[in-house]
């Protein structure tokens, strides 16, 4: 038997018993009529959450890698400059991907902890007028902040780039308006705001990315992943071309993580994620503890908590994990040992979540 957790983590969060609820419904051939219906359906849901109206709006059949992986093999070719503003993990990551595509990556690095900076984006953009994309995290998952995206966006296109945007941690958590803001190339995951398994990674691309593929001299290297074939399957039109099997039941929970999603009402999603943010913020701070990143820059979903001098963090977690069944994140790389990652996201932003935490981590405190 596996035990019962409050996920708080950095994903992924809770699952709402609607959407495993919907995982168990009976798996059907994935051209079967009434599968293509509800793919259209899902699609249509896709395009609300990511408020955009692209026709290549789809679902990747893997976590938010895969996503992120898409963007790069599909919009970069061999010799094709890209440049990644990072200022996290993920951000590194964008960098290995891009490598591997045999792209030229020209990094802009920032300080873990801080957003980044359009001014200094600007500079590299312009340093590098042959430069064919601009790449950056939304909501940096490893520290906790959330850079402007908008403004990057227009950023690449006064320099004659598109913009690929990681949104793993933004969909259904924060604004992002994927057409108003001009995004061309975007993935999300299933597992943080949208609270359905892991396993899945929305993606959207708008007619400018999806030109960029059409002009490649080489196809991408990622059979899997080539958005050519995965649209022959995923639509628009009528073919449904068997591609690989999708992932049906899982595909039944993202659908049923979409419709609560839609339900709510994005707006209030994202008011829900905010407020209990500053709940959570509250209680922590009643408790003398401090967040990692400066206020305006905090991402609601994602709270990088300092780790109080003397106090043993992965004892801390242990002890929640053990006495209250709930999950806190620890944090990455230079921030090991240094923050803990308090995640309210999707089904786990509830008061009863906060309470449950502050309790949990006063008694961690409290035994030394
Ligand atoms: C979680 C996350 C990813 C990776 O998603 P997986 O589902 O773990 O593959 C990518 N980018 C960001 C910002 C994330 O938070």
């Amino acid at each position: 038997m596996l035990p019962k957790r409050a996920l708080m983590g950095p994903g992924p969060s809770d699952v709402y018993p609607e959407v495993l609820a919907a995982m168990a419904r009976p798996t059907i051939g994935h051209l079967d009529p009434a599968f293509v219906d509800f793919m259209d359906e899902l699609n249509e849901l896709l395009r609300y959450a990511f408020q955009t109206q692209n026709t290549v709006t789809l679902p990747i059949s893997a976590p938010g890698s895969a996503g992120m992986e898409c963007a790069f093999v599909n919009l970069l070719e061999p010799g094709d400059k890209v440049v990644i503003a990072s200022n996290g993990v993920f951000g590194g990551r964008m960098l290995e991907n891009a490598s591997r595509c045999g792209a030229i990556p020209v990094v802009v690095e920032f300080e873990w902890g801080t957003p980044i900076d359009p001014g200094k984006v600007e500079e590299v953009l312009k340093a590098n007028p042959d430069a064919v994309a601009l790449a950056f995290v939304h909501s940096e998952t490893s520290t906790g902040v959330r850079s402007d995206a908008q403004t990057l966006c227009n950023l690449a296109h006064d320099y004659g780039c598109l913009n690929i945007v990681d949104a793993v941690t933004s969909l259904g958590g924060i604004k992002l308006l994927v057409d108003d803001w001009g995004v061309d190339a975007i993935y999300s995951g299933t597992q943080k705001c949208l609270s359905a398994p892991p396993g899945l990674s929305p993606v959207s691309f708008n007619d400018a990315a999806m030109e960029k593929l059409k002009a490649r001299k080489t196809p991408p290297q990622s059979w899997f992943l080539d958005l050519n074939l995965l649209t022959s399957y995923w639509g628009p039109g009528a073919k449904r071309a068997y591609h690989h099997t999708a992932p049906i039941n899982s595909l039944y929970a993202l659908h049923e993580a979409l419709l609560i999603l839609k339900k709510e009402g994005l707006q209030n999603a994202w008011d829900r994620h905010s407020r209990n943010h500053q709940l959570l913020r509250e209680g922590l701070e009643a408790m003398g503890l401090e967040f990692y990143v400066e206020e305006a820059y905090r991402l609601p979903q994602l709270n990088a908590v300092k780790v109080p001098d003397g106090v043993d963090e992965a004892a801390v977690r242990s002890f929640l994990l053990d006495e209250y069944n709930l999950e806190i994140g620890a944090g990455l790389g230079p921030l090991a040992g240094k923050i803990w990652r308090i995640g309210l996201m999707g089904a786990s932003s509830t008061e009863r979540h906060i309470e449950l935490c502050l309790d949990g981590l006063k008694a961690a405190l409290a035994k030394g």
